[in-house]
């Protein structure tokens, strides 16, 4: 029987298995590998990250979906895969050999090797890091109270990507527990957000952009564009405006929590293999495999996949994740099952839409443009197909996001 290798259980990989089960039920045996016993919906960690969402809310056993006739699940790290060998080497179990290998090991915060990022700034790729940056805050409003050091009540978020704006508008809806606990009023929590881009949300129309920008003008947001960040001191972001002299002097702001969502790269893992990649991302075969190696797929975070335009891959999303995997479900039922390939891998977007908090959003989906309360309610649903995607009516029942009337 073939052996099918999964590493990782994210929106990729988790799909993937969830849909060979249907298809191979009895014809294949597949290992899925992961660090963690849960899966997490990663569009939600800004959530946790808050604390408006508990981390239980935004999880849910990989178990929960898996056939043990047909699936074994291996809670380990993955160290490397030996292509020659087709070998998956793990940290503390045996060697996994596969026949077909599905790379899904998602993304790690790219800190661009700027000086101090990773000592002094708080990532927010994974569920234990969010939770890290909840309770660093409810640490620094506790002890206001304290110091009365008004950088307590400072958040600074570098980088407004989508991560980060989804971030700020969650911070946002936090502001008024926030001031509960350092015994300050909501306007006190100063929130800050800066970015190297003149043009915010470049995915959007101009109009569109400026439409979500000024919602975070709205709560309050300070948000400082053309700054690049060059360095992060401890409590402190050096960082250059466009249009300064080269004099080498820097701009500072001081704050007890930074943030960092300047980007991520796909893991490391895919260099540790050999892997020729541009920040973790390898440019697939038009099968979603891996260059001059057509048994090992990469789907997901790792994974570059060209528009027509050939201009530039697309963005990395849940959506195009769950769309690989349904791919490569196909891709592999046929080889196994020695029928035709299906045809070339191809992507269309369905839409993208932010949220800024519970109760805002914006974005567009299938031509049309969405702002405020309906857009809140597509985002909750985009949310919730995923969910039942991944996780049927159990998950979507347990976790779904509901609460649509606000
Ligand atoms: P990103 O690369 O999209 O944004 C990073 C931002 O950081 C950019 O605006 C960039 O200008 C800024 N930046 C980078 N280096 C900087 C520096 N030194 N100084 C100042 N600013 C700097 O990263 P992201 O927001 O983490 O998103 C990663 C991927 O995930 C993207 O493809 C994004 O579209 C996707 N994503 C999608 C959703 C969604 O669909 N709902 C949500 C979150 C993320």
């Amino acid at each position: 029987m073939k052996k099918i290798v999964v590493l990782g259980a994210g929106y990729a990989g988790l799909k993937t298995v969830v849909e060979l089960q249907k298809k191979l039920r009895g014809q294949v045996e597949i290992t899925l590998v992961d660090e963690n016993p849960y899966h997490y919906e990663a569009t939600d960690l800004h959530e946790v990250a808050s604390g408006n969402l508990p981390a239980s809310k935004i999880t849910f056993p990989i178990t929960d979906v898996l056939n043990p006739q047909i699936t074994t699940l291996i809670l380990d790290h993955v160290d490397k895969v030996d292509q020659d060998k087709k070998v998956v080497e793990l940290s503390n179990h045996q060697p996994l050999s596969y026949d077909y290998c599905v790379f899904a090991l998602g993304f790690v915060s790219e800190t661009f090797g700027i000086k101090g990022a990773e000592e002094n700034s708080l990532p927010m790729t994974s569920v234990k890091e969010a939770e890290a940056i909840h309770s660093h805050i409810i640490t620094q409003m506790k002890d206001y109270q304290v110091t009365k050091d008004p950088n307590d009540l400072k958040i600074i978020i570098c980088g407004a990507g989508f991560t980060g704006i989804e971030l700020v508008g969650a911070l946002a809806d936090a502001r008024p527990r926030y001031a509960k606990l350092a015994g300050v009023t909501p306007e006190q929590i100063e929130l800050h957000i800066i970015d190297a881009s003149k043009r915010l949300l470049p995915m959007f129309n101009e109009k569109l952009a400026d439409y979500g920008i000024n919602l975070l003008k709205k709560l309050d947001v300070k948000i400082t564009t053309e700054a690049l960040i060059q360095e992060i001191q401890p409590e402190t972001v050096l960082y250059q405006l466009a249009g300064d002299t080269d004099d080498g002097s820097l701009h500072k702001v001081e704050a007890n929590t930074i943030i960092w969502t300047t980007g991520v790269s796909g893991s490391p893992v895919v260099a540790k293999s050999g892997l020729q990649a541009r920040r973790g991302r390898v440019m697939d075969s038009e099968h979603l495999t891996a260059p001059g190696n057509d048994d090992m797929y990469m789907v997901g975070d790792v994974a570059a996949v060209m528009p027509p335009d050939g201009k530039r891959p697309y963005p990395t999303t849940a959506q195009i994740a769950l769309s690989m995997a349904n791919y490569v479900a196909r891709d592999l039922t046929a080889r196994v099952k020695g029928t035709a390939r299906p045809a070339v891998y191809t992507y269309k977007s369905l839409g993208t839409v932010a949220s800024v908090g519970n109760t805002r959003a914006f974005g567009e989906a299938l031509g049309h443009s969405y702002k405020g309360y309906p857009a809140s309610v597509l985002k909750k649903m985009i949310m919730n197909k995923s969910l039942m995607e991944l996780g049927g009516f159990k998950e979507l029942l347990a976790k779904g996001r509901f609460d649509l009337y606000h």
